[in-house]
């Protein structure tokens, strides 16, 4: 089904509005026989509205495969053409937007490793100055709100009308359950700064495995987000790069129709009613935790005066520790993770240093 370019953009602004938005195709672009029958494999599960491929790859380490390059480009076109869906690629340069352009993609994205590199965003958005495209920024590798709002700017001030977000998760250091960190606050926080702009959750490149991308993309739409961008390919243990968090695209019309889709809100007196009641409960005891902490830290004030008396230091691990071991026994008790607890009084304890610093400081 052959499109005209106008009806192509068409599309674009319907699907900019659909929820959930779906986007799904390979990690990379690695031969035209393997972007056709990926495209038309999920086209035919009817869940998918963008296709993707990586062309250029950026990676971490050299000698990995680095993406097809200019050469893929036309089978993105051809795989638009056969499915009359359009098409997403990652742009790090001036260069590769112009050949994505060149070859008419409908949507750019901006990788986690681009984001960081303020440089490059310039130069990407440089490029997009005068251009109609959508464009959609994943998050920074590292936990970085300053550096994923810059890039937005950036590419907002180059007078590109659509920009959404990827949030793709953080790298760490170390093994962890997941790739790469998905500090959900963080992408709740950039939702919460950025209401207009769509949010989309890579539960891929979050997950770095199969077994639990279900369960991410399901905490994902139970958080709000827009849509799903979920790597797939026809072969997924052979792929190129990322083989082992990919999965067929019956796989993924599959966990689609897997997923339960929740609304944010609904039109039910009763349901508002119930949840106020609740939500004013909430209220009153935060007033009340707020109360107390205020108290804790008066009493730490006094404290912070004998210690300043007495030339006393103002941590003492000692203490320190008998507070934390308390707090776990009683929290495992009051059904409150030993995760909560560490944060929790870690800002706690924080918050009651600083107070006696003062103190002692005066
Ligand atoms: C990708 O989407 O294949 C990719 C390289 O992702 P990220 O920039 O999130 O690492
Ligand atoms: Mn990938």
């Amino acid at each position: 089904m052959q499109q005209t370019s106008t009806t192509m953009k068409e599309i674009v602004q319907q699907v900019w509005k659909k929820r959930p938005m779906i986007i799904s195709g390979p990690c990379s672009a690695e031969t035209e026989e393997q972007v056709l029958e990926t495209a038309t494999r999920l086209a035919k599960t009817g869940k998918v509205d963008i296709l993707r491929a990586g062309i250029w790859k950026p990676r971490t380490r050299p000698g990995s495969f680095e993406g097809i390059g200019t050469k893929g480009l036309p089978w993105m076109q051809q795989a638009k053409k056969i499915t009359g869906l359009p098409v997403t690629v990652e742009v790090a340069t001036a260069k590769q937007v112009e050949d994505a352009l060149t070859f008419d993609v409908d949507v750019l994205w901006i990788g986690a490793r681009t984001t960081v590199n303020p440089f490059s965003v310039q130069d990407v958005a440089d490029a997009l100055r005068g251009v109609d495209v959508p464009v959609l920024i994943k998050n920074p590798i590292n936990p970085d709100l300053e550096l994923w709002t810059g890039a937005v700017e950036r590419v907002a001030k180059a007078g590109i009308k659509q920009i959404g977000l990827i949030h793709r998760g953080f790298s760490s250091y170390g093994n962890t359950e997941y790739r790469n960190a998905p500090m959900w606050h963080l992408a709740i926080e950039m939702k919460r700064r950025n209401p207009e702009l769509l949010m989309i959750n890579d539960p891929s490149h979050i997950s770095g495995r199969r077994d639990i991308l279900l369960d991410v993309a399901q905490k994902a739409i139970d958080l709000d987000m827009d849509g799903l961008i979920i790597e797939s390919h026809i072969d997924p243990d052979k792929a190129w790069s990322d083989a082992k968090q990919q999965i067929t695209p019956e796989r993924l019309g599959e966990m689609i129709g897997q997923i339960v889709w929740r609304k944010e809100d609904i039109n039910s007196e009763e349901y508002h009613a119930a949840l106020e009641k609740l939500r004013q409960q909430i209220n009153h005891l935060d007033d009340e935790l707020m109360q107390i902490l205020s108290q804790r830290m008066s009493i730490a004030e006094k404290i912070g005066e004998y210690k300043k008396n007495n030339s006393i230091t103002i941590l003492q691990t000692n203490r320190w520790n008998e507070i934390l071991e308390r707090a776990f026994q009683k929290g495992e008790k009051l059904n409150l993770s030993k995760e909560f607890i560490t944060k929790y009084f870690d800002a706690v304890h924080m918050e009651s240093i600083n107070h006696q610093n003062k103190i002692m400081n005066s």
